[in-house]
């Protein structure tokens, strides 16, 4: 086990103050949250920082609020108050359902939302819902605030368009519309303690009997977590049935571009996102009735 390289350690307690600190000291600080990532990384030398800003003493940032029709999730809260907040739980059952497999509980009480979405790597389990949920996100930086679409965020492995001194502040969900069904699923080969393979989020909207709208997203099978809209349009203004899933599910295979590392094949990853998305779409199916009206 290596050990961490030196830095000078700080902790601010305003947004204000540790985004002065942030640009003051520009590409030789780091944003330390929960930690999960950024000392793995520090102690394998991939990230060297000069200076350790601790944003963790920022109250603001932390917490689960309702506001204008959604719900606000601070960047700080841990992914385990995430998995057990009832409020989350009722209206996004996606997110719920991620926070929930997401390494292990001792990591979970450390890990916080933002830090999986800043971290930007394409398995990122917290991922997928939020882009089925069309999440917005609020950046702060010296000059003032802005919200940038989930959609728009994630560049590449490692990237989001979140420049050198600016924090990710927090995560606006919009409440889903009435009749909408939702579902994370993950596939790895172990229960616990475990990156995707790959990862898919789903929902369908239902109205006059038929999938209304449909989001499907996708994890660990591209450079991005990614939506799938070619799966999508396969399903609206569809009555869902078992050919309609199969098609969806291949479109959303023929979305995906996945590479082949150490824990799969691309090829493995495309079949499988095609089981996973009959999957998810079956058990949506199922939930919302549709297979019976
Ligand atoms: C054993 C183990 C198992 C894991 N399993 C999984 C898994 O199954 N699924 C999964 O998705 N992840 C997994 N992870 C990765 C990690 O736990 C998550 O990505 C976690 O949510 C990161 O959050 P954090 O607060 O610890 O981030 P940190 O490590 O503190 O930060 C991560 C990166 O984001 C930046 N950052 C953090 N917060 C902000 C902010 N508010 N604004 C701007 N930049 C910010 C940091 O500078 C850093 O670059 C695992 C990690 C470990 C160690």
């Amino acid at each position: 086990m290596g050990s961490l390289p030196p830095f000078e350690y700080l902790e601010p307690s305003t947004l204000q103050y540790a985004l002065y600190i942030l640009n003051r000291y520009g590409e030789s600080a780091s944003i330390l949250a929960g930690g999960t990532d950024l000392l793995v990384q520090m102690r394998d030398g991939k990230k060297t920082p000069k200076y350790v800003v601790n944003i963790k003493k920022i109250p603001q940032l932390e917490g689960i609020r309702l506001e204008n029709e959604g719900v606000v999730i601070g960047a700080l809260t841990t992914v385990n108050k995430i998995h057990e907040s009832n409020l989350i739980k009722e209206k996004f059952p996606a997110l719920h359902q991620a926070a929930g497999v997401l390494a292990s509980y001792q990591v979970r009480n450390r890990a916080t939302i933002g830090g999986n979405l800043c971290n930007a790597s394409p398995a990122a389990d917290l991922a997928p819902p939020l882009l089925i949920y069309e999440a917005k996100l609020k950046i702060a930086g010296l000059k003032g605030e802005d919200e940038v679409p989930i959609k728009r965020f994630f560049l590449g492995p490692g990237k989001t368009v979140i420049e050198q001194g600016m924090i990710l502040k927090e995560i606006y969900i919009p409440t889903p519309k009435e009749h909408t069904y939702s579902i994370h699923l993950k596939f790895g080969e172990r229960r616990a303690m475990e990156c995707a393979i790959i990862n898919v989020a789903a929902s369908i909207s239902i109205g006059d009997s038929i999938c209304e709208d449909a989001k499907i997203a996708l994890g660990s099978v591209a450079p991005t977590p990614i939506r799938s809209e070619n799966a999508e349009a396969e399903l609206r203004g569809k009555k869902l049935d078992e050919e309609v899933i199969k098609r969806a599910a291949e479109a959303a295979a023929k979305d995906s571009k996945p590479i082949s590392d150490i824990r799969a094949s691309a090829e493995y990853r495309r079949e499988m996102v095609k089981v996973f998305v009959r999957r998810a779409l079956h058990s949506l199916m199922i939930e919302s009735n549709m297979g019976n009206r």
